[in-house]
């Protein structure tokens, strides 16, 4: 009898466990773990063609830009600006928007605020009605005024022309800070990555990194750094015509022979 008990209690044990173990199993597939980033996995046909070697990947580099610079010899930034602090307010707000966009709003934006400490002391709404048509008004609004004030609480209303310091203002960070640096100050102290020079250094060889700093350090040692600047101008143009993101054009691009992406 007592062995009997003991065989049914065993049975009702098993049972309570599985059916633990089944009730935590959709639990686990519906929770949102971030997938880790992972590398671009390059096809067959294109092993052959892309670059192995650090020397491999320099000699491919000066000929894409020459190449480029040949067919964009006007390359250049595309946020109107006459001065530092005007490209540093168009800048914080092309994140998330397009430079056209952009241009829309600023020449008014300039004119009501023609310097950093007339931003300074702009009124929080009406700055976020003024620029709400770039997207993430908000945000952007709080990055304008904390910079605005930085600038005029340290450095007399003035943009300061070292990565540490314009990296050290709210709503700037690297990449911002490589736009300002290379176009207002033309000091070529890093390459801008965009999501175009992101998706063309990955296309044409260049870098198997997805984070824009690594991708940064990636691209730097190919070129010579009086080229960094331009380097980007030349990525985002041909991204923008011909290396388009969903459709690239390889039949008439100009790099086709050589690019280890092209359908051609
Ligand atoms: S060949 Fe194609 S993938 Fe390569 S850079 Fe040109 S357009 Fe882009």
């Amino acid at each position: 009898m007592k062995a009997r008990q003991a065989a049914k209690k065993k049975i009702v044990k098993k049972s309570v466990k599985k059916l633990a173990t089944k009730s935590a199993k959709p639990a686990l597939a519906k929770s949102k773990a971030p997938k880790p980033k992972s590398k671009p996995v390059l096809l067959p046909h294109l092993r052959e063609r892309w670059p192995r070697t650090a020397a491999e990947r320099k000699a491919r580099a000066t000929e894409y830009y020459g190449r480029l610079a040949a067919m964009y010899p006007d390359a250049h930034c595309a946020l109107n600006h006459e001065n530092a602090f005007q490209l540093l307010v168009a800048t914080i707000l092309s994140a998330q928007s397009t430079d056209k966009g952009v241009n829309l709003v600023t020449p008014a934006l300039f004119k009501h605020y023609p310097g950093a400490t007339e931003m300074a002391d702009a009124e929080r709404e009406e700055l976020e009605t003024e620029i709400k048509s770039t997207g993430f008004f908000r945000n952007k609004t709080k990055s304008l005024l904390g910079m605005a004030q930085a600038l005029a609480a340290s450095y007399g209303g003035k943009v300061p022309d070292t990565m540490e310091e314009l990296t050290q203002l709210p709503g700037v960070g690297r990449k911002t800070a490589n736009v300002i640096l290379g176009n207002a100050f033309g000091k070529n102290i890093g390459i801008v990555v965009d999501t175009h020079v992101t998706r063309l250094s990955e296309r044409l060889g260049l870098t198997r990194e997805t984070d824009a700093v690594k991708i940064e350090t990636d691209l730097m040692p190919l070129f010579p750094s009086e080229q960094w600047t331009m380097v980007s101008h030349l990525l985002i143009e041909h991204g923008r015509r011909i290396c388009i993101a969903r459709a690239p054009m390889c039949e008439i691009c100009p790099l086709n022979d050589l690019c280890p992406s092209s359908r051609v």
